[in-house]
């Protein structure tokens, strides 16, 4: 069983692959530019650690309480495999304790009020010698109107990012996006790689610009995206009842 799903993964990795080296090549961008995260949301700690085997050690989860069974999990399966653990999902600031024990980068922070709740946790883990350095941040930021799938403004960065700056416990790493849902995402996409560039040239550590998933990731490295987030493409549906 678990010889043919890691079979299956490793077919879909050079898939994915495949089309990261293309779309960077289409751009005119080296592909070492481009990082690949895979988001292992619904999937279960054996195929994180199948993944990491075939050489994928970034891994993404969008709910706290899954990924702080998973990551403790995989942890067993694998330990020493030197995974990075990011968070890509919205969270409550009352998850903000639990997500400083676990992730290495947390994407989705879309406000002040989440940003000083998770610095405080960072600074409370490391004094319990819960976790050792500082939590990497991206800003997410929203490309439509749907409060609901998070994000804040592009209006909004700017400010979010002089509020996390100063802090010992966060580090500003850059963006982090979802393309508005059933729109093309293209004009999206350049209104984020804009603001990218402008926040750079106040942070320039903010390097980082999350966007692109299994549908639209060409379209995102076309962009300037440097990571791309992908779960389907790679682990593949996660039916109905899955965000
Ligand atoms: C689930 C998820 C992804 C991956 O989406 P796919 O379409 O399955 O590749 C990427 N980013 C975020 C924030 C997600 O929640």
């Amino acid at each position: 069983m678990n010889g043919d799903r890691r079979a299956e993964l490793e077919q879909a990795l050079a898939a994915v692959h495949k089309r990261i080296g293309e779309a960077c090549a289409a751009a005119g961008r080296a592909r070492d530019e481009v990082r690949l995260l895979a988001v292992t949301k619904t999937f279960p700690a054996t195929d994180a650690a199948l993944l990491a085997d075939l050489g994928v050690t970034e891994l993404a989860e969008n709910r706290d309480q899954e990924a702080a069974d998973k990551v403790a999990e995989v942890r067993e399966l694998r330990p020493g495999a030197g995974i990075r653990w990011h968070m890509v999902g919205r969270l409550q600031r009352n998850k903000a304790r639990s997500v400083a024990r676990w992730a290495d980068q947390v994407q989705s922070v879309d406000s002040v009020r989440l940003a000083e709740a998770l610095a405080k946790a960072v600074r409370n883990a490391r004094e319990r010698g819960e976790r050792q350095g500082p939590l990497e941040v991206l800003i997410q930021v929203s490309l439509d109107d749907s409060p609901g799938r998070g994000g804040c403004s592009l209006e909004e960065v700017n400010r979010l990012a002089e509020e996390l700056t100063p802090s010992g416990d966060l580090s500003l790493r850059g963006l982090m996006a979802v393309a508005p849902l059933g729109a093309d995402p293209a004009p999206a996409f350049e209104r984020l790689a804009r603001a990218a560039e402008e926040l750079r040239r106040d942070h320039p550590e903010a390097t980082e610009l999350s966007a692109g998933m299994s549908g639209d990731l060409e379209q995102a490295i076309q962009h300037g995206s440097t990571c791309v987030r992908v779960g389907t493409a790679l682990l593949g549906g996660r039916g109905l009842a899955s965000p």
